[in-house]
């Protein structure tokens, strides 16, 4: 079992969530795979991708699961937020309403998750800072109010991507160590 027959030490599941493309699958193929596509269809049948990784000398395999296209409010079934350690609260800077819909998908992730999960609000597509429909302070004060870390972040330019996935698993292990 694991990459490369390591020893694997912890594995952490983490799941994504936030509405229909904010750009969920593309920072999980650039985080697992470090690959990105322009024209990303909705997800469909994949559950999770896995990255193995090292943490204060442990191993760390990352099982992060993404949406199957289930992105409608309440479709997510409690299956999917089972065993998840953190989540990754996602939305598209440039498009208001998806950060006005994260109250509710945390909201929906407190109901279902374990209490002690490390949440991390993301404001993704941070290449289109022309486009922005969301101030960065508007997200900071909601994730300050609300006790998540936050980030921005671009699938496409790789920008905060490892930082993004690295704070949280490195916070999920402090928390167990
Ligand atoms: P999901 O529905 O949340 O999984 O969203 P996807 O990952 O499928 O992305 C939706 C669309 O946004 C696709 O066309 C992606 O190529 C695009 N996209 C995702 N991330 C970024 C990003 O960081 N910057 C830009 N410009 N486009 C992105
Ligand atoms: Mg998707």
């Amino acid at each position: 079992y694991g990459d490369f027959n390591q020893k694997i030490d912890y594995v952490f599941k983490i799941v994504l969530i936030g509405d229909s493309a904010v750009g969920k699958s593309q920072l999980l193929a650039r985080f697992a795979r470090n690959e990105f596509n322009l024209e990303s269809k909705a997800t469909i049948g994949v559950e999770f991708q896995t990255k193995t990784l090292a943490i204060d000398n442990k191993t760390v395999k990352a099982q992060i699961w993404d949406t199957a296209g289930q992105e409608r409010y309440r479709a997510v079934t409690s299956a999917y937020y089972r065993g998840a350690v953190g989540a990754m609260l996602v939305y598209d800077m440039t498009k208001r309403q998806s950060f006005d819909h994260m109250a509710r998908w945390l909201e929906e992730l407190r109901g279902h998750a374990d209490k002690n999960i490390v949440i991390m609000l993301i404001g993704n597509k941070c290449d289109l800072g022309t486009l922005r429909a969301v101030p960065t302070e508007d997200a900071q004060e909601f994730a300050e109010r609300e006790n998540l870390y936050f980030m921005e972040t671009s699938a496409l330019e790789k920008t905060n991507v490892e930082s993004a996935f690295m704070t949280i698993l490195t916070e999920i292990y402090q928390i167990i160590n």
